[in-house]
C-alpha cells in the first residue's frame, strides 16, 4: 500500500486517468474503481483501443487531420470531388468533424493542432501555421476561411495567421459571428455553421 491507501498499480492507474482532459480527481478515483471490477476483457478492450488508434493514426501530410496510418494523405484532402482552393482553418480535428457532420462546407482544412495560449506556454511553432504558409505559398489556394473558436486566444491565433499572409494575395475571410462570442465550434449546429460560412467576412 502506498501513501494514499491504494495498491502503487492503482495509484499509477488513477494518475493516469487524471491526466485526461477533464477528468478530475474523483472521476479518476471513480474510473479506476470502475476498470478494476469490471470485466477483465472490457478494461483490456480499451487498453487494446488506445493502443491501436496511437499505432494506426497519424496526421494527415497536408491538412493535419487524423488519418490512417496507411494513408498518408486523408480522406477529404485526396477527394478530387473537395474544393481544393477553399481551406477551412480549425484548431483541432474535432471541430473539422463538427464542420463535416454540418455537411456545408465542400473545401478543404488546415488543422492547426491548437491555439496561441502564451500563458500555457503554447506559442506559434508548436501550431502548424509554418505548413499552412507552404501550402499558401504553393499557389493552390484561392481563400481561406478562419474558423478558430470565437473567444481570445481563437481570435489571436487567427490574427497571427493573416498577418503572416497579408502579403500572400490569397483572400483571408472568417466565419460570421453568428456563434455566440465564447462558445466553440464543436457545439454548433448546422444552421448556425451554415449561416456562419455564408455570411463570413474579409479578415
Ligand atoms: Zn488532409
Amino acid at each position: 500500500m502506498s501513501g494514499s491507501g491504494y495498491s502503487a498499480v492503482v495509484d499509477r492507474l488513477i494518475a493516469a486517468l487524471g491526466r485526461l482532459p477533464g477528468i478530475g480527481a474523483k472521476s479518476a478515483e471513480r474510473l479506476a474503481h470502475h476498470l478494476v471490477r469490471c470485466p477483465a476483457e472490457e478494461a483490456l478492450e480499451l487498453a487494446e483501443a488506445i493502443g491501436a488508434a496511437r499505432k494506426q493514426i497519424r496526421h494527415c501530410q497536408v491538412c493535419f487531420h487524423l488519418t490512417e496510418a496507411d494513408q498518408p494523405v486523408c480522406a477529404i484532402c485526396s477527394n478530387p470531388r473537395r474544393d481544393q482552393a477553399t481551406v477551412c482553418v480549425v484548431e483541432q480535428s474535432r471541430d473539422l468533424m463538427a464542420l463535416e457532420k454540418a455537411g456545408t462546407f465542400h473545401g478543404v482544412y488546415h488543422v492547426l493542432l491548437g491555439r496561441l495560449a502564451p500563458l500555457s506556454g503554447q506559442g506559434p511553432d508548436q501550431l502548424t501555421i509554418d505548413a499552412l504558409v507552404a501550402r499558401v505559398q504553393s499557389g493552390t489556394i484561392r481563400e481561406l476561411i478562419m474558423a478558430t473558436n470565437p473567444n481570445l486566444e481563437g481570435d489571436g491565433t487567427s490574427l497571427l495567421i493573416a498577418d503572416r499572409l497579408s502579403k500572400s494575395g490569397v483572400k483571408i475571410t472568417r466565419l460570421a459571428r453568428g456563434l455566440a462570442s465564447g462558445s466553440s465550434l464543436e457545439f454548433a449546429n448546422r444552421e448556425m455553421l451554415a449561416d456562419a460560412f455564408a455570411g463570413r467576412q474579409p479578415f
